[in-house]
């Protein structure tokens, strides 16, 4: 097991070896970019797309799915974001979703009680969220966040993370939301 003690003996090593000498990170993300991703440990999006210190603000949740929280949590980001617009780069904001194979959503799929509840839907309509398929719920939300968001200046784009292989398919590319 991992213990506290052990964190933070490796948060002396970062503070070290890394803290200190990098340039000092800004609260709106360098590269105009935010990524919601699965809770899985083994698609740490950090790890599994290369993020560099401070480039994105990342979202984890059950399945790196577009609930109304995690709608609720955008708007928030969205204020922060807008009371230090000073430090915000220009062009594009980005928004990456990450699903991937092998998915624990899919064990969730005998609980559609907890489902329905997740999604805020009835138990009916949990069919269209696609739990069982990463290719098919990335297109879900990507649709979601085109009818909730609004531009310009917006990109959704939606990728899946094969847990076997490593590598990440672009199966919705960057797309605009609808201008305001
Ligand atoms: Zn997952």
């Amino acid at each position: 097991m991992t213990d506290t003690d052990e964190l933070v003996r490796r948060n002396a090593d970062f503070v070290a070896a890394e803290f200190r000498t990098r340039p000092a990170l800004t609260i709106n993300p360098s590269g105009n970019m935010m990524v919601v991703g699965c809770v899985d440990p083994r698609v740490d999006p950090t790890r599994v797309l290369g993020l560099e210190p401070g480039e994105a603000a990342v979202i984890r949740n059950v399945g790196g799915r577009v609930t109304p929280a995690t709608l609720r949590t955008m708007t928030m980001l969205g204020k922060v974001g807008a009371a230090h617009r000073d430090g915000r780069p220009s062009g594009d904001w980005n928004l990456v979703l990450l699903h991937h194979t092998d998915c624990g959503m899919t064990d969730l799929a005998a609980f559609p009680e907890l489902l329905a509840d997740y999604f805020e839907i009835p138990e009916a309509d949990l069919a269209a969220k696609s739990v069982r398929d990463p290719y098919g719920s990335v297109r879900v939300d990507t649709d979601l966040v085109r009818r909730e968001i609004r531009g310009p200046d917006f990109l959704v784009s939606g990728l899946v993370y094969d847990v076997s292989t490593g590598a990440v398919e672009v199966t919705v590319p960057p797309t605009p939301v609808p201008a305001g």
